[in-house]
């Protein structure tokens, strides 16, 4: 017999369920990676792990910004660690969020949302020269999306046993979405990679050069940008679908109550998306992620 012990929970991180969502999309072929199986809680655990293997050594302290999750896997690490880590988030994240932070030891910096006088991205990188601390970026780090087309993309073809047309994906900073497609399309050009957002967010302008209907605002969590970053590839992605909040927070109900998967609300928005492709993909074989829990946001949702 060998020891199947884990010296720290960052070796926990990864191996995640794909599972069928045939009770909500009958009669289709969709499945989902539960990336909320992460110690952290969510899929940025990996992203987190792959930058912080490569940051400079000798760091003693990392600051990021952060919807939440980003965060939380970063606090996580950087407690197993020994770093010392702060973290900015819009003032919009949700109590669970925030105190799931705090909980690992991290310090949180809120920052307003409306009019702000800087974003909490660039709240990030002004603390990190103050601190002389290592940021991590995940807006602009090719870091962020080669996470995903070393560890995540490589995971989900496996469990997949290539067995995929279309790949369905969330777009927040964009490292998912252009790291898994990426991978995807280079053992299969075939694969159809579509990224779901927000109504009103810039990356369906950016894929499909049509003009932005107006302000970008949503109560998804983690998805969904202003301008593009730069950690987004659109030469990875075919198309980009939007979704209305109410639909996504209808799908949010509906993943829990037929499929038992409490999911967070990014992946209730990419349900709700997959909902509007199918009539466009019939017999296709669609896989996603679901990128966090339901958890974090019982207070805010349910
Ligand atoms: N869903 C949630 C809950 C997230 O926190 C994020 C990360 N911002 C995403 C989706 C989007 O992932 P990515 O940043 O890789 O586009």
């Amino acid at each position: 017999m060998v020891s199947q012990v884990k010296d720290s929970v960052l070796e926990a991180i990864g191996n995640t369920p794909v599972v069928r969502l045939s009770r909500v999309f009958r009669h289709a072929h969709v499945v989902a990676k539960l990336e909320y199986m992460n110690p952290g809680g969510s899929i940025k655990d990996r992203m987190v792990r792959h930058m912080l293997q490569r940051m400079p050594q000798g760091t003693e302290r990392v600051v990021e910004g952060s919807s939440g999750n980003t965060g939380a896997a970063l606090a996580m690490a950087s407690a197993v660690l020994g770093l010392d880590c702060e973290v900015t988030i819009p003032d919009t994240t949700s109590t669970e969020k925030v105190k799931r932070i705090e909980a690992y030891g991290a310090r949180v910096h809120r920052c307003a949302t409306s009019a702000p006088a800087e974003d909490y991205a660039s709240a990030a990188r002004r603390i990190a020269q103050e601190q002389e601390a290592h940021y991590l970026d995940q807006y602009c780090s090719r870091l962020n999306s080669e996470a995903h087309y070393t560890d995540t993309g490589p995971e989900l073809w496996q469990q997949l046993a290539g067995e995929i047309d279309v790949f369905v994906c969330g777009i927040g900073s964009g490292g998912t979405i252009s790291g898994i497609g990426r991978y995807l399309k280079e053992r299969d050009p075939h694969i159809k990679v579509i990224g779901v957002e927000p109504l009103h967010s810039a990356y369906r302008k950016q894929v499909t050069d049509r003009p932005a209907n107006g302000n970008f605002q949503t109560v998804i969590e983690g998805l969904g940008k202003s301008r593009p970053s730069v950690s987004f590839d659109p030469a990875v992605v075919d198309d980009v679908v939007q979704v209305p909040d109410q639909q996504a927070l209808l799908w949010l109900e509906r993943l829990a109550q037929e499929e038992g998967i409490l999911a967070g609300g990014s992946s209730a928005c990419v349900a709700a998306g997959i909902a509007q492709l199918l009539p466009h993909y019939p017999q296709q074989r669609i896989a996603t992620v679901f990128p966090d829990s339901g958890m974090f946001y019982l207070s805010k949702y349910f």
